[in-house]
């Protein structure tokens, strides 16, 4: 490990602990370290906890198979309130934790023991300082036993026709709301605040949008002309991948009120999903379905796990400026960027993983490289055309910053066998894109833009039989 980046004030504080630590050199000065901020982040995949210190810390940790616990033992610490958070922090409902207890092992070490609800393969590893943070250290704890997302697809599915039509939006709270909106017509949207799980769209900004922009089409209803056409084609599902950007340690991009582009772009993907599962023969597969970190490549492994037919990335686009505005969406190239603002905005987009924290280490990582390096012409002609009928939709209900599909190396696009776009909402950096983004009006005919763009697209590109077991 490179220990030359050690900033200064640990130095000075390693000078004034005396001559014992000078002697132990630079490699020791760990300790003094100060943690500054602790989190969790709960979801179904995985759970994460990150304990943010001025200084890098090192743990040494033991699994315990029964009952199943993690201990760590954190050296260069002392016990202090904010680490007693993190056992605060922990939520009863944690798919994968029940529960944290820390003590002081020894002078100068913490010990952490974090009880699990089942049997996991944890991930330790370490950050360095990058963007807004500072040191972290990071528990990944994945379940041993995962649930294969495809089988949990076929599930739905046969739950779905047990129930009536029109209740096959899901059970979650968001879902059923989103599903009757997306039962109105979708210029009147409902005034009721969203009870999204993060910031509750703003219903006086999204009135205010609205007499905004009279000029803007009517949004229709979404088409359900996907199947009809291609009836005798195929009977299978055709599967949706929808990966709202970012999420967990990584916020993306944030407003000048605050908004954060993972929340924005969650809350649009809620909504453009239970449109897709409106659809016959669709469903709509989330890449992630709640606050959580995916990294890039997983996101492109899970679309492919369940075999989507398309993959649709959504992002809210940023500036150092206000004025910038207007969606833009992205394909993959081969051969370089189209532009050097497309260049640009694919590598702020591919740092994701760096902000939201990989274990470098990990295989998987290793194997998803090679697969990066298949061709994807075809592809990419199929996510050309995907994109100009998603742009010209969005065009329909709000500004377009470029009106031509642009193209760059985004690695989420890389799936070689899935048409892939990615698409930059609006821009969160302008006041007012970021309140229409906030606005449950704009998210609601954004939605149905996006809806008929992949409608759109189907009618022309039938999806093929596949042999498939849906
Ligand atoms: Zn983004």
């Amino acid at each position: 490990m490179n220990k030359k980046t050690v900033a200064h004030p640990s130095r000075r504080q390693a000078l004034q602990l005396g001559g014992v630590v000078l002697l132990l050199g630079v490699q020791h000065i760990a300790r003094g370290a100060t943690i500054v901020a602790v989190r969790v982040w709960p979801s179904k995949d995985y759970t994460r906890l990150t304990i943010e210190s001025d200084g890098e810390i090192k743990a040494k940790q033991f699994f315990i198979a029964e009952p199943p616990r993690l201990a760590v033992d954190i050296e260069g610490l002392d016990l202090i309130p904010a680490l007693r958070e993190l056992v605060a922090k922990v939520k009863s409902d944690d798919p994968n934790i029940s529960g944290i207890r820390v003590g002081q092992n020894a002078p100068g070490v913490v010990r952490l023991v974090i009880d699990l609800k089942q049997p996991m393969q944890p991930q330790v590893f370490t950050l360095r300082p990058v963007a807004a943070y500072k040191y972290r250290l990071v528990f990944d704890l994945y379940p041993a036993q995962t649930i294969d997302p495809l089988e949990a697809l076929i599930a739905e599915r046969l739950s779905d026709k047990d129930k009536p039509e029109t209740a096959n939006a899901g059970n979650d709270p968001l879902g059923d709301l989103m599903a009757q909106h997306a039962n109105k017509p979708a210029d009147k949207p409902s005034s009721n605040p969203s009870p999204s799980t993060s910031k509750p769209a703003n219903s006086k900004v999204a009135a205010a949008d609205k007499d905004k922009n009279p000029g803007a089409a009517p949004a229709k209803p979404p088409a359900d002309v996907v199947a009809t056409p291609e009836k005798n084609k195929t009977d299978r599902l055709v599967i949706v991948a929808l990966d709202p950007g970012h999420g967990g340690e990584d916020p993306g991009a944030i407003g000048p009120g605050g908004t954060r582009e993972k929340d924005v772009v969650l809350q649009i993907a809620h909504r453009l999903a239970s449109r897709i599962n409106q659809q016959p023969n669709m469903r709509a597969y989330l890449t992630r379905d709640a606050d959580f970190f995916v990294p890039l490549h997983v996101r492109v492994q899970k679309a492919r796990r369940v075999q989507a037919d398309l993959f649709i990335s959504i992002h809210a686009d940023a500036f150092f400026t206000a004025r910038p505005q207007g969606a833009s969406v992205f394909a993959l190239s081969e051969k370089g960027a189209s532009s050097s603002a497309a260049r640009w905005i694919a590598d702020k987009e591919n740092s994701a993983d760096l902000v939201g924290g990989i274990n470098v280490k990990a295989k998987d990582a290793q194997v998803q490289k090679a697969l990066f390096d298949m061709s994807t012409t075809a592809q990419i002609n199929d996510s050309l055309k995907l994109g100009s009928a998603m742009l010209g939709e969005i065009g329909n209900v709000g500004k377009l910053h470029k009106p031509r599909v642009e193209q760059a190396s985004f690695a989420v696009l890389k799936a070689p066998d899935i048409p892939s776009v990615l698409v930059e909402t609006a821009f969160i950096s302008n006041p007012d894109e970021e309140a229409r983004l906030r606005s449950e009006a704009y998210q609601v005919q954004l939605a149905d833009a996006l809806m008929r763009g992949i409608a759109r697209y189907f009618s022309k590109n039938p999806p093929l039989a596949r042999n498939r077991a849906l």
